[in-house]
This record gives structure tokens, sequence and C-alpha cells, in this order.
């Protein structure tokens, strides 16, 4: 049926797609692209239950907070912990998006949830969205963004696998004609690999260092295969002994044996999925590779050891931290080609 309404609502409104990852919140603005990308973390006192900061400057806070401010993370285990916490992040997301005009129409927006999220959990992202100042709101898993946002084919009949590897969790899928096949997730991601660190410059060396250094450790000479280039790094914390303050150099080869733990449980869940993968999926994903997507996708040498492990080529997204927000994007531009992509129907709209 023609609704002329509906189609003048389409031209007009700024919709928008959210990744509401464990580490950070992206928003795609429709034909504009990735508008924001900020720390999934929102800061409240205790006290008076009063929010004091969202995103950048919020994660700033993480490990500077008096007693009664806590900077929390409440996507962090990749289920929705706090509903409050999460329904004020995406308010405070969309309206740094979106300028509320009587004349503009309100945004349809599409969200990015983790693969495991519960059906009441859904309802009440799709409700958070509604209250937020979506017109209509639309969930999709985020390994199936982060697959369309990579560039793969999942709506045709082979096999697609992507491994999103986050903040606080991995996604391992296995996509075929627009269906998540198989799917893993665990709990093992990017701040295992910070946490790794911590637990190795303690125990070996006797200091105590913050998990913001650690993740600045690991950004700086992370890897995962050794034919990488040799280089050092200067960490800053406390001596346990001494109970003094100290700096010490790590290698890249004293990083790469702290994470080694932790990036085989990595390849291990990758190898889990392909077991369990249906063979003549398996076919395809030996001809077309892979996928990695997710900040964790960018270790250096993370691509080479999954190759190395599984025998499989393995590509790495082309923006791997934007991968979801951009297979968001890519669904607001093409809403009716990917309807059957969605979540469930309480993502659909009622018309
Ligand atoms: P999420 O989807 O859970 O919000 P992201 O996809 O945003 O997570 O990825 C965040 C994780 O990626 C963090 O643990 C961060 O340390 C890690 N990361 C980002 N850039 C790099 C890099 N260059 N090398 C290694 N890890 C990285
Ligand atoms: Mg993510």
């Amino acid at each position: 049926m023609f609704r002329p309404l509906n189609l003048i609502m389409g031209i007009f409104s700024k919709d928008l797609g959210i990744d509401l990852g464990t580490a950070n919140t992206l928003v795609y603005v429709r034909d504009r692209g990735v508008v924001l990308s900020e720390p999934s973390v929102v800061a409240t006192d205790t006290r008076t239950s009063r929010v004091l900061a969202v995103g950048k400057a919020a994660k700033n806070m993480v490990g500077r907070t008096p007693t009664n401010i806590v900077a929390a993370r409440p996507l962090l285990g990749g289920v929705i912990a706090d509903f409050e916490t999460v329904e004020i992040m995406l308010r405070y997301f969309i309206g740094r998006v979106h300028e509320e005009s009587p004349f503009l129409p309100r945004p349809r927006i599409i969200v990015g949830i983790p693969s495991g999220v519960t059906e009441v959990e859904k309802r009440a992202v799709h409700e958070a969205s509604i209250q937020a100042g979506a017109r209509e709101a639309y969930l999709i898993e985020e390994p199936m963004a982060a697959a369309i946002g990579a560039g793969q084919p999942i709506q045709n009949a082979s096999g697609n696998m992507i491994v999103d590897i986050g903040g606080g969790t991995t996604e391992v899928a296995v996509i075929s004609l627009g269906g998540v096949v198989v799917s893993n997730s665990i709990r093992i991601a990017g701040d295992a690999l910070d946490q790794c660190l911590v637990d190795y410059i303690r125990t070996e060396h006797q200091m105590l260092i913050g998990e913001r250094t650690a993740e600045a450790c690991k950004l700086a000479i992370g890897s995962a295969f050794d034919d990488i280039e040799d280089s050092t790094t200067l960490v800053r914390g406390r001596d346990l002994n001494t109970g003094l303050p100290r700096a010490l150099e790590l290698s890249t080869g004293q990083v790469r044996e702290a994470m080694s733990g932790t990036i085989i449980e990595l390849v291990d869940i990758v190898k889990l999925a392909l077991e369990s993968t249906p063979p003549e999926l398996l076919a395809d994903i030996m001809e077309d590779g892979i996928y990695l997507a997710g900040g964790g996708a960018l270790l250096k040498g993370l691509d080479k050891r999954i190759e190395t492990d599984t025998d499989i080529p393995v590509k790495v997204a082309k923006h791997p931290l934007e991968a979801v927000v951009r297979g968001t994007g890519h669904c607001l531009q093409n809403l009716k080609v990917y309807r059957e992509v969605f979540l469930t129907e309480d993502g659909y709209p009622n018309n």
C-alpha cells in the first residue's frame, strides 16, 4: 500500500544505527556515516544515584574515583546487567547526534546487541530505544551486523564465518542465507588480555599496574605471533615490595608470553565453532576465509595465528572497530532488503 506520510518521514528522518559494545558504543547516521564513538561507561554518584558522566568523560574516571562514585560498564559480560544504566547511555548517545525538532520526524533506530541476550533483555532494549526517542526500533545480533559491516555476502547460500573480538566478549558465528547457523560466545576478549598483563607483571615483577596502563601496553607492543618485530615499552605502577612507584621496561616477547594462555583460548573458540559447522558451509569458509572484527582483531599477528592454527585463510575487516555499526548503517540504507535479519517480532514496527 502506498503511504505518502511514511515516504516523507523516510526521506526526512535522521535514522540511526547503534553498536552497544561492551567497551565502546558507536553511532551511525544514515547518509552520513559513523559520527560518534565513545566508551560504554557511565559514572554514577552512589549517594544520590545521579549520573555524573557518560562516555569518554566517564572512562577517564575509571580507577580514579572516590568511594562514592562508580564508573561502570553496563554491558560488560555481554549481557545487560544493569538495564537502567543502558537506557541512560542510549539516551545520551542518541541525544548527542539527534537534535529534536518539531519539524523533523523521530528517527528509526537499529541497535546491535550481543547474541546471548535473553528475550526480556531484547524487549528492554527495544523499549529503551523507543523511550529514548525512536519512531521504530529494530534489533540485530552483533555478529550478524559485524558480518554485514565486514562486507560478507550473508544472504547467499554459502557459509560466512565472523569472529568479533570486543572488550568483554568474543562472538563467533557462521551465517548462511541471512540466518545464524552456528554461534558461540565467551567472556574472553580484549579486557582479558589486559588482565593477563596485570597478572604477569604482578607475579613476575612484583609490581602492580592499572587496567588502563595494561591496555596501553597491549596497544603499543602486544602481539599474538612470534615473527613480530621486537620492541619495548615502559609501564609505570607500584612496586609491591617497597610500596613505591616504579617503571619497568617490557619487551614484545614478554607481553606475548603474558597473553599466550588467553590467545590459545581465543583460537580454541574458533576451532570449536568450526567443529560444529556443517561440512558444506565449512568448505565455503575454507575458500572465503574467516573474517575478524572488533578491536581485538587489531592485535598484531592474531590473524596469522588463527590462520596457522586452523589452516584456513583469515581476513581482518577493513575497519574492525566499526564493523558492527557499519553493518547497522548498511541495514538502515537498505531496510527492506535486510528485514529478515532483524531479531524478533518485538523489533518490528507495528504497521
Ligand atoms: P566492544 O564491541 O566489546 O565494545 P570493541 O570492538 O570496541 O569492543 O573493542 C575494544 C577492545 O579492542 C579493547 O579491549 C581494546 O583494548 C581492543 N583494541 C583496540 N585497538 C586495539 C589494537 N590496536 N590492538 C589490540 N587491541 C585493540
Ligand atoms: Mg562489539
